[in-house]
């Protein structure tokens, strides 16, 4: 018998198995949103969480970034009983039917993160739904890269008195897994590992998560990535510390 944590890496009732014991343990609420191509997503609340200064976490939406989605739960079962007294909205896994089938791509072969604008589907209407009037104090998308060379992110902020919040994340996350160091990433301009999109520079038609979340529920969203091709327990491991220094600092 094979013991590693991670025969289950693409097993989403194990997952949700975890995540049941979890909130029960710690008196946070898990409940369908809709079913996706056979499956149903679930969304976690704390009881800390109300409309105003959440924070909102999700991952997988692209099913093959396994690591992001093991990470998520790690971090939430280190924290202990802190994890109760946090404002959490959690997406723990939005594209299970990718995740079992180690898809990047829905059913459709569609990309899920490309559907919050014009191209809408039931999943994303269904939390954009739900999110109406709600207001998060950050916003956290948890992915993985099969090209990047090291961690990564990209960082959106408006407002005065908001502080970066990249440097710190990179920082901490980096004694695990070194940076990307490329002056272009994705297509991007990048600097030490760190993205600063234009919001502008996107078609409605290919709206992503982070952005449609950015311009309606949010003054601070960092999109987390950590290279896919690494070994998945250090990516887990280094998405919980990405995760634990943006909530801290
Ligand atoms: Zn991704």
């Amino acid at each position: 018998m094979n013991s590693s944590p991670f025969v289950n890496a693409h097993n989403y009732f194990e997952l949700l198995k975890r995540w049941r014991v979890l909130c029960r343990k710690r008196g946070l609420k898990i409940e369908r949103v809709i079913n996706s191509d056979g499956y149903w997503v679930y969304q976690i609340k704390s009881p800390a969480l109300f409309r105003q200064n959440g924070v909102y976490i999700s991952a997988g939406i692209h099913g093959d970034e396994v690591g992001a989605v093991e990470g998520l739960l790690r971090w939430a079962e280190q924290k202990g009983p802190e994890l109760a007294s946090l404002p959490l909205l959690l997406y723990p896994c939005l594209n299970p039917w990718g995740m079992v089938g180690n898809s990047r791509y829905c059913q459709k072969g569609k990309d899920l993160n490309r559907m919050w604008g014009g191209d809408k589907n039931r999943l994303t209407s269904a939390i954009q739904d739900r999110l109406r009037d709600m207001r998060f104090r950050l916003i956290l998308n948890l992915h993985e890269d099969y090209d990047a060379r090291g961690i990564y992110l990209y960082e959106l902020i408006r407002g005065q008195g908001t502080n970066s919040r990249a440097e710190g994340i990179l920082q901490r996350a980096e004694g695990l897994i070194h940076r990307d160091t490329r002056n272009s990433i994705e297509g991007k301009k990048a600097r030490d590992g760190i993205i600063r999109p234009r919001p502008r520079n996107f078609l409605p038609d290919e709206l992503p998560e982070a952005l449609y979340l950015f311009r309606n529920h949010t003054d601070q969203s960092y999109t987390l990535e950590t290279p896919s091709e690494l070994d998945l327990e250090v990516r887990a491991n280094t998405q919980v510390q990405m995760i634990d220094t943006a909530l801290s600092s």
